[in-house]
């Protein structure tokens, strides 16, 4: 049995692509010329699809803190902070950011993805219950799996469904971990959070809410959904990462338990695995503190986030949400069709992502666009004129509309 047929499926979706004229789906930028900007394929690209909301990955003063940290401090921590202790940066960011947050305590991970790993699997192990919300992250589903705890899942966005499922669930004497995220990642849909704290409050269980796209992006102080919606207090445990608003690489987890700093000794993904590089950490100190400097930042990606979304509706085309968020997904009928007009659109100069079953949530077939701060409005105009002209080449996105 050869252990990599299972690949087959993956290896007809790139010949698709190849097909096109395209390298494969695993586009390569040549070069960045800045956060909205890349040369793909010989070709000047505007991003709209990077995840790189407040565009501050160009910032000087985030670039000199970098340098320096690599200057000061090597290259790397080359070992986990449990085996060879950490640096002063590590414990800086954490201390920055609970103060940012308003939390008594954070924890650093190298990524989010070990952010939400760590922090389901310390939270919860095989005695206890996660509920998730159907259209959970990847990491989400995977920290599960590690924490050997029970999983229920209930329908997405669904504070109803959850409370049916809680009643219905005997009490094994277990732990409750409920887990939300501020806004999905791919449809760009936020929580009812209100919704989810009245049945909190009936059942009583614990709420994690991961804050990865909404983090430094809603709320007035930028700390995520929460925020915006003045429900902080009633969120145990934050996760968030630095690899979208803040514009570097790692996560974080967040809380008030009395008992959290002790996580740090049940969390494998923390505790296996080497500890984020200087110039990571102090990237990230830096962008945290542009965030709370410059709420301007976050007022622009709003303006350019409704600007697209309404040049998307003025285009007849269907979002996969009602609500503008810098994450803007347009539907598309089926998969050869939207590989074809990806496709189209990276020739045409607008890079996207590609959003294809299993990374979707009811097997959508997805062009899924992130605003960036720094978009101007001439290329959130060239993105909708570029779209518009890939529907009038009748690649059938209208099609799905009304
Ligand atoms: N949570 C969510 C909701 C995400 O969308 C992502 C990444 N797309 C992560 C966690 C993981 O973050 P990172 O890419 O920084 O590892």
């Amino acid at each position: 049995m050869d252990l990599l047929a299972k690949l087959s499926g993956i290896a007809e979706r790139h010949a698709r692509v190849r097909a096109l004229g395209l390298e494969g789906v695993g586009v390569v930028n040549d070069k960045i010329i800045s956060p909205t900007r890349a040369i793909i394929g010989g070709r000047e690209t505007i991003l709209a699809g990077t995840n790189n909301y407040m565009g501050i990955t160009f910032e000087p003063d985030c670039v000199a803190a970098g340098q320096e940290a690599l200057a000061e401090l090597g290259t790397g921590t080359t070992g986990s902070r449990i085996a060879n202790g950490s640096f002063a940066m590590h414990a800086q960011l954490e201390r920055e950011l609970a103060a940012f947050l308003g939390r008594a305590h954070c924890i650093v991970f190298t990524t989010g993805y070990q952010a939400n790993l760590g922090m389901m699997s310390g939270l919860a192990g095989p005695r206890d219950t996660i509920y998730l919300d159907a259209d959970s992250h990847s990491s989400i589903y995977d920290g599960c799996t590690l924490s050997g705890a029970k999983l229920v899942r209930f329908r997405h966005n669904d504070a109803a469904d959850l409370d049916k499922r809680l009643s219905r669930g005997e009490d094994d004497g277990g732990g409750k971990l409920v887990v939300l995220e501020g806004i999905y990642s791919m449809l760009g849909d936020r929580a009812p959070l209100a919704d989810f704290i009245a049945v909190k409050k009936k059942h009583g269980f614990q709420l994690l809410l991961d804050e990865a796209h909404s983090f430094g992006v809603l709320g007035a102080g930028g700390r995520g959904l929460a925020d915006e919606a003045g429900l902080e207090k009633e969120i145990d445990f934050i996760v968030g990462t630095f690899s979208k608003s803040v514009g570097a690489i790692g996560g974080f987890g967040a809380g008030d338990h009395p008992y959290f700093d002790y996580l740090r000794y049940a969390m494998r993904p923390y505790m296996f695995t080497a500890s984020s590089s200087p110039a990571s950490i102090a990237t990230s100190i830096a962008a945290l503190r542009k965030l709370a400097a410059e709420p301007q930042r976050r007022k622009r990606l709003m303006e350019n986030s409704a600007r697209l979304f309404a040049g998307f509706r003025a285009l007849g085309l269907d979002m996969g949400c009602d609500v503008v968020s810098p994450v803007i997904a347009v539907k598309c009928p089926d998969e050869p069709s939207t590989v074809a007009m990806w496709g189209a659109l990276l020739k045409a100069g607008v890079y996207v992502n590609l959003a294809l079953p299993p990374g979707t949530p009811n097997k959508l077939c997805l062009l899924r666009c992130s605003v960036s701060a720094a978009h101007s409005d001439e290329e959130i105009d060239r993105i909708i004129a570029l779209f518009g002209s890939v529907v009038a080449e009748g690649h059938g996105l209208r099609a799905m509309s009304a």
